[in-house]
């Protein structure tokens, strides 16, 4: 039966992240040939539309209001909401990400409907769709199936795959307005730490650094390859407890959760709050002088040796392939 899907654009220093087209994708597996239309909260967003289009939406609404510059819980629920109430939509899918983590909740609470999250993969089932999340941090998956209500999910960003980008779409956009008060946060002023290239939660690529690096300056040949590779640097707890690096690098149970293409851990032993946030990755690559080091077990390619000499070999032969 065709659905009318809901899928949240998010936004990043004013530009749509990634995992905003990969939820329209989602969006559209859902829809079985309805309509999905995008929804772009914040102010001055409109100018993004057309990129949510040339990635697949069939329409975009667009919520703008000088309060909604900043995300805060109550001023975006209040907007999508508002867009709820005009569109009554039978499915709506969020990216994964922070934002996404905690405005689902609110918006499904809201609606009295139900909420799969971190969803990592879609599949048409005897009962409808069936969608796939790890659990126990990574080590099972189970699959859930909706059987009542509004579909509700979010996707795990790099699980999906997003729809090639068209240039020639076009689609309707139009302007909804939403009475945004009472908000029990205001956002003053935002401080960004200096983060350099790739967004590690959308990384293709991931060279992880943790205790074995020994210091800030043994981070320096990791964000080489990084480079040379279009990707992120990463880190485990022990690299940012030990203040090599900034905790916003940190992946695991207690940092980033990361599903890149590639992941290089290099001098991280593999603990098991580490692989929780890690281990899904689709090829990882480890990099360390013990050769019963705990990473060996989930790597799918291993090097026993020293990291700095490895890191700068690989370095040198991805430049040579660039070349
Ligand atoms: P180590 O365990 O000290 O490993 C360093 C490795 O480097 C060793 O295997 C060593 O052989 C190798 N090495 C040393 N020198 C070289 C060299 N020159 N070349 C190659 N290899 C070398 N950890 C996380 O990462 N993320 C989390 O989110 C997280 N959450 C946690 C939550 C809780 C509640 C707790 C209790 C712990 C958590 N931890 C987390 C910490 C975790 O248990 C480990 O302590 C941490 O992951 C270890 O970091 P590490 O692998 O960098 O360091």
């Amino acid at each position: 039966m065709a659905k009318k899907v809901l899928v949240l654009g998010e936004l990043r220093d004013g530009s749509l992240r990634n995992v905003s087209f990969e939820a329209i994708a989602a969006g559209k597996k859902i829809a079985e040939g309805g309509e999905v239309a995008a929804v772009l909260i914040g102010d001055s967003i409109k100018s993004q539309a057309d990129a949510m289009i040339h990635y697949g939406a069939d329409r975009v609404i667009v919520v703008e209001d000088e309060q909604l510059k900043h995300y805060t819980p109550d001023g975006f629920s209040q907007a999508f909401m508002a867009v709820c109430n005009e569109e009554i939509p039978d499915a709506i899918v969020f990216g994964h990400t922070s934002l996404g983590k905690d405005l689902s909740p609110k918006i499904a609470s809201k609606l009295n409907t139900g909420l799969v999250s971190d969803v990592t993969d879609i599949e048409e089932g005897d009962d409808g769709f069936v969608f796939t999340r790890p659990i126990y941090s990574g080590k099972a998956f189970e699959k859930k199936v909706i059987i009542d209500g509004i579909t509700f999910i979010t996707v795990r960003p790099n699980n999906i795959e997003p729809l090639e980008k068209d240039e020639s779409r076009s689609g309707e956009v139009q302007s909804i307005a939403a009475e945004i008060k009472d908000l029990r946060t205001i956002v003053k002023e935002v401080i960004t730490k200096a983060s350099e290239g790739v967004d590690l939660s959308e990384a293709k690529v991931i060279v992880a650094g943790g205790r074995g690096v020994k210091s800030a300056e043994g981070f320096e040949p990791l964000k080489e390859l990084a480079e040379v590779l279009g990707g992120a640097v990463g880190a485990s707890r022990g690299a940012c407890d030990a203040d090599y690096c900034d905790y916003s690098l940190q992946i695991g149970q207690t940092g980033k959760v990361v599903t890149p293409d590639l992941y290089i851990a290099c001098g991280i032993s593999g603990a098991i709050q580490h692989l929780a946030g890690m281990s899904n990755s689709k090829v990882i690559v480890a990099i360390n002088k013990d050769p019963e080091a705990n990473i060996f077990n989930v790597a799918d390619y291993g090097i026993v040796g020293d990291l700095f000499e490895a890191v700068p070999l690989l370095t040198e032969e991805f430049r040579k392939l660039k070349t």
